[in-house]
């Protein structure tokens, strides 16, 4: 069993706090402040920091999460020079043991060339840090669409029900986005209304599963390199 915990770190970043059999570990944690007080309010002790890539809204809490506690950093093993004190340097394909579970390390340049996701396949639950978000996709800081539409054609091949922690919470931004290229997608207009709610209240709409994504992700539901390629140049401009 995986259990996950969303913190609100940063303007609209979420770090997740992981517990499986009496593992606990953090994921992207952007500011360590309000993960500490989680963590205290949940009383748990991380034993590992998984980073999917090397922004500072993604790790800037390594330091400080290292210094209180006695634990270990998972992150890609592209980027040795860009994330200090990595333990484990993980590439595509490897899978790291945590509690019961097992997360698969999916290498997903795009929006950094070292960026990974871990995929708990047993659990069902994928965190893509900023490559798949609610209804969006990453921007491309250090690589091509045709490597973003790869890491989504993965996405695609993955159940329907996997539950996806994303990094930031920019799913009405995203979705308003794709309105304009997907006007008539009733289940598009139908998840707007419910998000909109959420975000008037100012809910988190993650996570989303694989399943949501394939309705009304317009990146998701792209066909070709090519129709990814042009909504990705749209969605820069929108
Ligand atoms: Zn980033
Ligand atoms: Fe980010």
């Amino acid at each position: 069993m995986l259990n996950v915990t969303l913190v609100p770190v940063l303007d609209d970043n979420y770090a997740y706090i992981l517990e499986s059999n009496n593992q606990v570990g953090v994921v992207d944690a952007g500011d360590a402040v309000p993960v500490i007080h989680k963590l205290d309010e949940l009383n748990l002790t991380p034993d590992v920091i998984f980073n999917t890539h090397h922004h500072g809204d993604h790790i800037a809490g390594n330091d400080a999460l290292l210094e209180k506690y006695d634990c270990d950093i998972i992150a890609p093993a592209y980027e040795t020079e860009r994330i200090l004190n990595i333990h484990h340097a993980v590439k595509d394909g490897d899978i790291f043991n945590f509690g019961d579970e097992k997360a698969t390390i999916i290498h997903t340049a795009g929006h950094t060339t070292g960026h990974v996701c871990f995929w708990f396949k047993k659990a069902k639950v994928l965190f893509s840090g900023d490559t798949i978000f609610a209804m969006g996709c990453g921007r491309l800081f250090e690589g091509t669409p045709k490597e973003m539409f790869n890491n989504f054609q993965k996405f695609n091949a993955m159940p329907d029900e996997t539950k996806i922690y994303c990094g930031h919470e920019y799913t009405q931004t995203n979705g308003n986005f794709c309105l304009t290229v997907d006007a008539n997608n009733q289940d598009l207009i139908d998840r707007m209304k419910e998000v909109d709610i959420f975000r008037q209240e100012s809910q988190p709409t993650i996570p989303t599963t694989i399943g949501q994504e394939k309705k009304t992700n317009i990146f998701m539901r792209a066909k070709t390199i090519e129709e990814f390629t042009h909504y990705r140049s749209l969605r820069d401009k929108f």
